[in-house]
């Protein structure tokens, strides 16, 4: 009774390991990166390669697993909307614990909370999510002191440092500059 599918590319199969304490196996693979990665400015775009550099080893209680997911990433800079292309490296660790072991039952709690083995599989997806989630920043930027966009037109900043609006602009814009000049109240006079 498992609800693991073992050719999922994220789902990993420890028989090779074995069990007896000690033995290690080395797993390097790049797999196609799940959906909704990340988060919803900065994510993994589905299906590309997300590589995998990690060891297995086999416990008392269970398979310890660690090693990196290397993963490109997409998204926008927070304040000037440019696209950001970067890459992610992230450390992995987790305690996969064997499933016909028992654990005391008063401690429900931590038992939701552990990972574990069904049959000889587990399943690195939710490792892998909170470990990209947590790297992430918030805000992602295009460059540390992104200067953002031009509140006046939009302009992004970082392109055109020097911008200013002393002079007119945009043949478009000058019938609105015109309009917001006679409904500004400190520009009426008697
Ligand atoms: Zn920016
Ligand atoms: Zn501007």
């Amino acid at each position: 009774m498992t609800s693991l599918d073992p050719r999922a590319p994220l789902v990993l199969d420890t028989r090779e390991l074995g069990r007896r304490p000690g033995s290690q196996l080395e797993m390097v693979r790049t797999v196609p990166a799940p959906a909704e990665l990340g988060i919803e400015v900065l994510h993994v775009p589905e299906g590309s390669p997300v590589e995998l550099d990690l060891r297995l080893e086999a416990v008392m209680e269970g398979v310890l697993v660690s090693g990196s997911a290397t993963a490109e990433l997409d998204g926008e800079c927070a304040r000037c909307l440019e696209p950001i292309e970067d890459e992610i490296s992230v450390r992995l660790q987790e305690l996969f614990v064997y499933d016909d072991v028992r654990h005391d039952s008063s401690d429900t709690d931590l038992e939701d909370e552990t990972s574990r083995l069904e049959d000889d599989l587990l399943d690195l997806e939710p490792l892998l999510r909170d470990a990209v989630v947590l790297a992430l920043p918030f805000q992602p930027l295009c460059e540390e002191d992104c200067p953002g966009l031009c509140v006046e037109c939009g302009a992004r900043l970082a392109d055109d440092p020097e911008h200013g609006h002393e002079e007119p602009i945009d043949p478009r814009w000058a019938g609105l500059q015109g309009l917001e000049t006679l409904q500004d109240p400190s520009t009426t006079t008697d």
